[in-house]
């Protein structure tokens, strides 16, 4: 059952992100995964949330708040979404209300399957429902992606609601570095290995 009060636990927020699906987004990055792709370059997120996490309805007016006339959607990335699936189904059906066109999208470590199988993380078919777009599969960073939005090249690119009304972009190597309020840094997208080693040096 989608859960509209259960809190989130953030690990980043982007107002405006072209390297996280189709367009221009807001993405919002949660904290905790526990699937440990070797090479993983968002290590940081990987530990669950220690604090209280924060309230849909509080992410809902920042989304909100966030949104400028070009931007499409939000994207759902991590750490794990859906190792949160149940709190942010309530986020996205929230959303819908107030923004019915939105694209929303995820990347998840999960695949598919997984998802719609018996062992699928608490609230995993509610997520889905909301989804347009989702990036499904481990990273493997042995098999480094050659297709738009996917790190590495077993991961699929699933249209699960409206198909987007832009054409995909070809994200192939696209990576941004967002500073947070709080003076952290994010490395988000496709970095190359050596934008990853300066990111890792600075943070
Ligand atoms: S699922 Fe994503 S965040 Fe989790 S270990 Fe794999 S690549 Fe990293």
């Amino acid at each position: 059952m989608t859960a509209l009060n259960e809190r989130i636990h953030l690990a980043g927020f982007a107002p405006a992100s072209r390297v996280n699906g189709p367009g221009l987004r807001v993405v919002l990055w949660v904290q905790g995964c526990d699937l440990a792709c070797p090479g993983c370059f968002n290590a940081a997120t990987h530990p669950p949330g220690g604090d209280a996490g924060t309230p849909p309805e509080d992410l809902v007016g920042r989304v909100l708040a966030a949104r400028g006339p070009d931007t499409v959607g939000l994207t759902f990335s991590g750490g794990e979404p859906f190792q949160q699936a149940r709190a942010l189904a309530g986020l996205a059906r929230r959303l819908r209300d107030e923004w019915p066109d939105a694209s929303l999208m995820a990347f998840s470590g999960y695949r598919l399957d997984e998802l719609r199988g018996a062992a699928a993380p608490p609230g995993a078919a509610d997520l889905l429902s909301a989804l347009d777009l989702l990036v499904d599969g481990r990273f493997e960073a042995r098999r480094p992606g050659n297709r738009p939005w996917r790190g590495s090249r077993n991961q699929r690119l699933w249209v699960l609601g409206r198909p987007p009304q832009l054409e995909l972009d070809d994200a192939r190597g696209a990576a941004e570095i967002h500073v947070t309020p709080e003076g952290g840094v994010l490395l988000s997208g496709f970095p190359d290995a050596r934008l990853r080693r300066l990111v890792t040096s600075l943070s």
